[in-house]
């Protein structure tokens, strides 16, 4: 790719060596785009007319008949399949609910390809809901490219869920998942999903975007801008065109999406940071929004977070942009709800900040496998968060475990495993794929270590970024981490709804031992950890571990491994060679496992001499 055109050496040799590094691995190929654009916008109407030019490069071993497009706005229709789903959903998104099937005609989305050429023939183009399928001329060999060519008029839906004209604190566009989007084709195939609600998959490639847009408004978006001293708006250092037309020229390079906003009353203003991106805060003029002031260092912590603990941000820029209705990520910017405290504004910005990681560069198909972009987000966002503001209580994943257990405990948990969009209940969905998610990335520490988790998240970025892993490469990549068989762990936490939950059923104490029996409440099996505290207060550290791991984490010092609990066992017992009346017994004292029930987690005995304390069940 033409990484000499804009960047500098450091990012352009950091982008190659990524690129071949991610092509290195399986299956050993993905698709390639350049996408011109040039967009005309008419804000009387909210409409605008569009022009691509599209280069797309079969890499796959499979013969191409046609290439699907993603329509998003169509989905802002009456009857549309986001609509019906959202009146039909049990629990639906209080900001879509039946606000679709109410909008009137002229706030209604819509994306018309009204011409479409491959090279210099004319193509079909067929469009069904939010799917435009474009029958190819001459089918497409493995290894060859086609340009193609395609104009479309469009209609900027009212603001519902993420894109859309005016939303709910001014903002006139969000402009999101807003032109024809080439569809992902894969080693599974192509991924023509229909746009419900959730979530997003594309192919990796340069955008270069030219809008044309009245000269009142700022525009803040993915990639950088080439004409800021055209532009105004305080991106460059000429004046601020008064009247016209401004042609805002943007490229983005090796990036999987493209997104915007534009408003009269937004403001600007950036932050170089050293050794890193440049950084720009748009948001409305509205004195009551004091956080962006102190946003901009925060947000360049929460950069350099991320950079040291998975891998060094490779784009020039990040935009922070106020718009849509909650915070939503895309490359090189996010757009987030304005008008929050502190506290909230900081929680969203790094939370989507930490997107351009998982889902920026490891743009995991995240419909499929929602966990690896939003579960591994919050991970991180939890961990830089905690540290920013030094306030988790016991850990700083308190609020994904108690989410995730409270939806285990009421029976409404669906397996991760589930596509997004067909989970029965949007709670299930969203506990899942942020809470469960995290809960997954920091229990692997209970299973593998500490140290081997976050060494396999700076692999995974080294082995993955720029390309679309799935669970299996995630996994493969811890296994080659720790040594350590992963399969149960995952297969349990992804494709079943069993939990964590280990009791203490019995600790007998005579002369001579101290003997621990255990059972696996829960299904969900992980290695044990059995903290005992004798009277004296000395402690001693236990691990047990899973068979199937055919291993186990590195210990500390002072643990003790014992004989592997196999998950077959419904019960272990522990026997110790010493005396220990009076200990207290904890198992998981680290507090890293799910365990659905900590009350048969605990046993302090009374002191005194020689006692049997038994526990046999109902605690279930
Ligand atoms: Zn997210």
């Amino acid at each position: 790719m033409k990484f000499s055109r804009l960047y500098p050496a450091g990012f352009a040799a950091l982008l190659a060596t990524c690129t071949l590094t991610a092509l290195g691995q399986y299956p050993g190929w993905q698709q390639e785009m350049d996408c011109t654009m040039d967009i005309t916008m008419d804000v009387g109407v909210h409409q605008y007319a569009g022009v691509m030019e599209l280069t797309y490069i079969n890499h796959s071993p499979d013969v191409l008949e046609r290439i699907p497009f993603h329509l998003f706005f169509n989905a802002f229709q009456p009857e549309s399949m986001m609509d019906v789903r959202s009146r039909n959903i049990v629990d639906p998104d209080r900001r879509v609910g039946d606000r679709i099937v109410n909008l009137p005609e002229e706030e209604w989305g819509w994306i018309k390809v009204n011409e479409a050429r491959v090279g210099k023939a004319s193509a079909e183009f067929n469009t069904v809901g939010t799917i435009g399928w474009l029958t190819l001329p001459k089918a497409l060999a493995p290894g060859k490219k086609v340009r193609i060519h395609l104009a479309w008029d469009a209609q900027v839906p009212r603001q519902v869920r993420r894109s859309g004209w005016m939303n709910a604190q001014g903002v006139e566009y969000s402009m999101t998942q807003w032109y024809p989007r080439v569809c992902e084709y894969d080693h599974h195939g192509w991924h023509t999903n229909p746009y419900i609600g959730r979530e997003f998959h594309g192919v990796w490639g340069d955008y270069d975007v030219t809008i044309h847009m009245p000269a009142a408004y700022m525009i803040g978006g993915t990639g950088v801008l080439q004409n800021p001293e055209d532009c105004g708006h305080g991106y460059g250092d000429g004046p601020t065109p008064s009247e016209g037309i401004i042609d805002w020229h943007f490229v983005a390079e090796n990036v999987i999406d493209f997104a915007w906003a534009a408003d009269p009353d937004f403001v600007h203003k950036a932050l170089q940071m050293e050794d890193g991106p440049l950084l720009h805060f748009i948001h409305q003029a509205d004195t009551s929004y004091s956080a962006w002031e102190e946003l901009p260092e925060i947000a360049a912590r929460a950069m350099e977070y991320y950079s040291d603990h998975v891998g060094t941000y490779p784009w020039p820029q990040y935009t922070v942009i106020e718009g849509g209705d909650g915070g939503m990520e895309y490359p090189m910017c996010t757009l987030v709800r304005g008008n929050r405290n502190l506290r909230s504004l900081v929680g969203v910005t790094a939370h989507e900040m930490a997107h351009a990681w998982f889902q920026g560069l490891l743009a995991t198909n995240e419909s499929l496998h929602e966990w690896m972009d939003e579960g591994f987000t919050s991970w991180i966002e939890s961990e830089f968060l905690a540290e920013e503001f030094n306030e988790s209580r016991d850990q700083p994943h308190y609020w994904a475990y108690g989410g995730y257990l409270n939806l285990v405990r009421d029976g409404g948990e669906e397996p991760l495993s589930t596509h997004a969009d067909h989970y029965v209940t949007n709670r299930a969905y969203g506990t899942g794929a942020y809470s469960k998610g995290e809960v997954l990335m920091n229990q692997l520490a209970a299973v593998i270590g500490r140290e081997a988790r976050d060494a396999g998240i700076k692999r995974y970025f080294d082995e993955w970024a720029f390309s679309h892993p799935g669970p299996v490469d995630f996994k493969r990549v811890m296994e080659r981490e720790s040594g350590l068989e992963l399969d149960t762990y995952f297969q349990y936490m992804l494709n079943s709804t069993h939990h964590v939950d280990v009791a203490i059923r019995s600790v007998v104490v005579t002369e001579d031992a101290t003997t621990i029996t255990l059972e696996r409440v829960g299904l969900l099996p992980l290695p044990v950890d059995v903290r005992i505290t004798d009277a004296n207060g000395t402690v001693s550290d236990h691990h047990l571990p899973q068979v199937v791991t055919q291993g186990h984490r590195p210990l500390a010092e002072a643990e003790t491994v014992h004989a592997a609990w196999p998950w077959t066992h419904p019960t272990y017992t522990l026997t110790l060679p010493n005396s220990m009346p009076g200990c207290t017994v904890e198992v998981d004292a680290a507090r890293l496992t799910a365990d659905a029930d900590r009350s048969n987690n605990l046993v302090e005995l009374s002191s005194g001499t020689l006692q049997e304390w038994r526990n046999d069940g109902g605690d279930h």
